[in-house]
């Protein structure tokens, strides 16, 4: 049989679909999700049910977002999982986490992501971050090494800025494209993403942050000043206490912070 046959589904190349079958590295990542009652759990491209089966069978209800119609349709008609879950078919990168909030319940939301839409994902769900107790995603090792990156390494970048700004970040496991069915061309690595209750630098407008980040990190090589003359000026820098010579990756998340308040003040 092909190794791209899974539990009789062929897996959708455009879909990001790698099979988890490693059963250490499934019962390591349920171990790390912790799923319980007190909050909404939540996963996102549940697939052949890898981790939604320990994850569903071990509590009351478990919301999954899966945009492949055949796997949905496999999920519905599961016998034992039909029950426990409540499916959304579609696009986890268009689908609004505030319905899925209740009044007292904070979301752990979770998934072995499928990686071409991993970086835009991250963007969207930080949006829904303060309705979030934690994630625990399976992710491209490199975009784990981006998340959890610091200040003057090459991994470090506007990812690293808005990830860190939402959240505390932590890698949890590497795992080799052996514990995939198929394997995948890279490594993968899984992370733990603890949204700040309170945020240690508390931005007047974080769509602002977005967009100064983005703009920084646009040219890498280029300086601060450079990069961000359009929103900063040298007098602007030398108020906040910030060398404008500096690359935008030698820069930390309380600096960029800094910036946007900042420019937010000078509107
Ligand atoms: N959770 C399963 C596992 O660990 O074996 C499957 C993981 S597979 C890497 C990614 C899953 O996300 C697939 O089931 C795929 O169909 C689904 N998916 C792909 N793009 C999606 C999207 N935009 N929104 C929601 N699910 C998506």
């Amino acid at each position: 049989m092909s190794n791209k046959v899974h539990l009789g589904h062929t897996a959708r190349k455009r879909f990001g679909q790698n099979f988890l079958t490693d059963e250490n590295v499934i019962n390591r990542i349920v171990g790390a999700i912790s799923p319980d009652n007190d909050h909404v759990m939540v996963e996102i491209g549940p697939g052949l049910a890898a981790l939604t089966e320990p994850v569903a069978t071990s509590i009351d209800k478990l919301i999954v977002v899966e945009l492949d119609k055949d796997l949905v349709e496999r999920l519905q008609e599961h016998p034992v999982l039909k029950d426990k879950l409540e499916i959304h078919q579609g696009d986890a990168l268009k689908f609004d986490f505030n319905q899925l909030v209740q009044q007292d319940k904070q979301m752990k939301v979770f998934g072995n992501l499928p990686y071409n839409i991993s970086t835009p994902l991250m963007f969207h769900l930080f949006e829904f971050a303060e309705h979030i107790k934690n994630m625990h995603f399976m992710l491209q090792k490199e975009v784990v090494l981006r998340l959890s990156a610091a200040p003057g390494t090459k991994a470090y970048g506007r990812l690293t800025v808005m990830a860190q700004y939402h959240c505390q970040v932590m890698p949890v496991l590497e795992v080799p494209p052996g514990c995939f069915t198929p394997p995948p061309k890279v490594d993968s690595a899984v992370v733990r993403l603890v949204p700040y209750k309170e945020k240690p630098w508390p931005c007047k407008d974080v769509e602002l942050l977005r967009n100064l980040t983005t703009t920084a990190f646009n040219m890498r090589r280029k300086t601060l000043r450079n990069n961000l003359k359009q929103m900063l000026t040298d007098e602007d820098f030398e108020q906040l206490g910030i060398d404008a010579a500096l690359r935008p990756e030698q820069i930390r998340v309380d600096q960029y912070v800094a910036m946007a308040n900042h420019v937010f003040d000078k509107k």
